[in-house]
């Protein structure tokens, strides 16, 4: 079955409340929608934002690589031939432009599980959860602010918080006391510090962590991403396990990562990977390390993130979720696929991602 177009759309919605890292502050979610349809009238969806600060990649960005390389890379081709697209794919463009061949990953995926009559879920396992339960993000602001989110995040049923921090050390502690204050010690508590320590830094705040009674369950990327030394200084220092994100961004970087524990479990965010062919390479490696992976997500509404919750629900080695994308958006747009309550994700087991509708889609080229 042949590739017949490959279209571009915009999807806006509007977050809860603003999304503030070490890095960026956003209100509004804008990500690029693509649509690939086949010759019989099957589509596929797939979606990419646009996240500068990590990928390097903006709207314009994505759609000149979607509208241009990369569909002239698939249009015309066969989905009978998925490794040949895949690697179409892969080289149509160069190393960066994950997002961008992310999003035409998933829409490929989502019409092989149609074309299978499979959810995406059960062509990558026999034995795919039926349930995962993820996180919700703490933005980072003033501790007693923070603190008051992570009490609303624990009567909307949460239990694990990620806490963004990273801009001063000394008020980065102020702010993970505030919160396990606020959340008493029952409450799981991961710490995202986006790149913001030097190594030193971050080992004697880790050391502070347990004479303060915060007790992380892991700390992510707490290092800049090109300080590979410095995070395997902190992975071998720390009582907590470390977990790199940024400094994760290929297949190749986790291989590496897991092979020369340089942290403990990486981040898999198909948006940075290149899509789940790419993903699945990760989980591979760390299967082969016996060793477990988180699934993040950027911000992405429910067509991109039905893909990373469709390879947790596949791959036992996923052991940390990570995909408040979705719980982020005031409304959800995307009708069909999984369906979040509170912090369950009950995997959708609907053909493809079982992606029905998207509203509020301004289509580009028609
Ligand atoms: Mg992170």
């Amino acid at each position: 079955m042949k590739i017949r177009s490959v279209k571009t759309a915009l999807l806006k919605a509007p977050l809860t409340t603003p999304f503030k890292t070490a890095l960026r502050t956003v209100d509004s979610l804008e990500d690029v929608i693509v649509i690939i349809e086949t010759e019989t009238g099957l589509m596929g969806f797939g979606e990419a934002p646009p996240t500068a600060a990590i990928t390097g990649e903006t709207i314009d960005s994505l759609l000149r690589d979607i509208t241009g390389p990369i569909r002239e890379a698939l249009v015309g081709k066969d989905l009978d031939d998925p490794q040949a697209l895949f690697t179409a794919l892969d080289h149509c463009l160069g190393e960066h432009h994950s997002s961008a061949k992310a999003a035409a990953d998933i829409a490929i995926y989502d019409l092989l599980g149609q074309i299978e009559g499979k959810a995406v879920c059960e062509m990558l396992s026999d034995q795919p959860k039926d349930v995962l339960i993820t996180d919700l993000t703490i933005s980072v602001n003033d501790p007693e602010v923070m603190a008051e989110d992570a009490r609303k995040a624990i009567k909307r049923g949460f239990k694990t918080l990620k806490i963004k921090v990273g801009v001063n050390p000394d008020l980065d502690l102020a702010r993970l006391s505030a919160v396990r204050k606020a959340v008493g010690p029952d409450v799981n508590i991961r710490i995202d510090a986006n790149q913001a320590w030097t190594p030193e830094q971050a080992v004697e705040l880790i050391s502070r962590m347990g004479d303060e009674g915060i007790c992380p369950e892991f700390v992510e990327q707490p290092v800049e991403a090109h300080d590979l030394e410095g995070l395997k200084y902190v992975t071998d220092h720390s009582p907590y396990p470390i977990v790199a994100d940024e400094s994760c961004f290929t297949a190749d970087d986790a291989v590496r990562i897991y092979d020369e524990h340089l942290a403990d479990m990486v981040n898999i965010k198909l948006m940075k990977c290149g899509g789940l062919h790419q993903a699945l390479r990760i989980t591979d490696a760390a299967e082969r390390a016996g060793a477990e992976c988180m699934i993040g997500c950027m911000l992405e509404a429910k067509v991109s993130v039905d893909a990373a919750i469709a390879l947790a629900a596949a791959k036992d080695c996923i052991t940390r979720i990570d995909l408040d994308g979705p719980a982020l958006l005031a409304k959800d747009p995307v009708i069909g696929g999984s369906t979040f309550n509170g912090p369950e994700i009950l995997v959708g087991k609907g053909k493809g991602f079982g992606v029905e509708k998207i509203e509020g889609l301004e289509m580009l080229d028609l």
